[in-house]
């Protein structure tokens, strides 16, 4: 079993979807990586910033998940970063209201001691300035880097987004970043073409159509489980993201042929996610229905063909 440093926004999110509205909700990159990596039991800890203003029962519950949380610093007089989101009917498309930064404007990141030696680093979405700045802190060459980034990031910071990128093993991003970051319409050349800036792995998401998996000439597709309802996709991604990170960390295996597997654990984790608004589901949800989903997972993708 390997240790995970999970790097990214732990924030206040405020969602509107054609099934209602919040307010500000828990929400964040590195909230949903963590909820989602701590179903494999594995030694994580969170590097982020919060406001004086975050409520502590948000961070109860996530250290009563086992998650350390040394690397979330807490400014008094600051505020948590905030963003609001508003899904189109489709659930797929969403735009976004508000991004305020707050503390995370000059968020200067620790890792804890004893996680600089970790083997899984999982560079959420922020800065990427400040995720470079966590791969730096690390005593060692991690056995895995895994990058998740948004357009905002490929908008706001594209030089030290490249500067990154450079230095991770696997890339999550979704199909319209990944067309943004390469001017590609095909995600096959998008995928070849992030490839040479750094990544040998690049998962492509694409929310209800599943996730690519793309290593060289090696493809692999995951579908996602069709729901009957999705009801907020808000962190999908992220938990996507830490389902594959937290199943690599459990396992120690970083084989293409694994890495299949973390996806397949990645899609499952989400599907649950967006049942409910924020991180409800995922703060509720047990590893019997993990279980039973991933079985539902292998039903849907099985087929006995012969090919004489
Ligand atoms: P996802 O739906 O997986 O793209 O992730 C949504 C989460 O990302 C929300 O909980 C937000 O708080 C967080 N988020 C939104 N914009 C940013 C940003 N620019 N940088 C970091 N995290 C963000």
């Amino acid at each position: 079993m390997s240790k995970l440093v999970i790097v990214g926004t732990v924030a206040f999110d405020a969602i509107e979807t054609p099934f209602g509205k919040t307010d500000k909700i828990l929400g964040g990159a590195a909230t949903f990586i963590g909820l989602a990596a701590s179903h494999f039991n594995v030694d994580s800890s969170i590097v982020s910033i919060v406001g004086g203003d975050f409520p502590q029962e948000y961070l109860d519950s996530l250290e009563n998940r086992n998650i350390d949380i040394s690397g979330v610093e807490i400014v008094k007089e600051g505020k948590t970063f905030f963003w609001s989101g508003k899904y189109h009917n489709d659930m797929n498309s969403r735009d976004t209201l508000i991004t305020e930064l707050n503390v995370l404007a000059d968020f200067n990141p620790v890792v804890p001691q004893e996680y600089r030696d970790a083997e899984i680093v999982m560079l959420g979405n922020l800065h990427p300035a400040v995720q470079q700045s966590v791969l730096n802190q690390m005593s060692a060459k991690p056995k895995l880097v895994i990058l998740d980034t948004m357009n905002f990031w490929m908008d706001s910071a594209l030089d030290d987004l490249h500067n990154v990128i450079k230095n991770v093993d696997v890339i999550t991003i979704n199909d319209e970043e990944a067309r943004q970051l390469t001017g590609e319409y095909s995600l096959v050349v998008a995928a070849n073409k992030i490839h040479e800036m750094g990544p040998k792995y690049v998962v492509i998401k694409k929310g209800e159509h599943g996730a690519l998996l793309f290593h060289n000439e090696n493809v692999f597709y995951a579908p996602a489980l069709p729901l009957k309802e999705v009801f907020d996709p808000t962190g999908a991604g992220d938990t996507f993201a830490g389902g594959f990170a937290g199943y690599i960390a459990k396992t120690g295996d970083i084989s293409f042929e694994n890495m299949k597997n973390a996806v397949i654990y990645g899609s499952t984790l989400a599907s649950f996610c967006v049942e409910k608004f924020g991180t409800e589901r995922m703060e509720s949800l047990t590893s019997q229905e993990v279980h039973k989903r991933l079985q539902q997972f292998k039903d849907l993708t099985q087929f006995d063909i012969k090919l004489t």
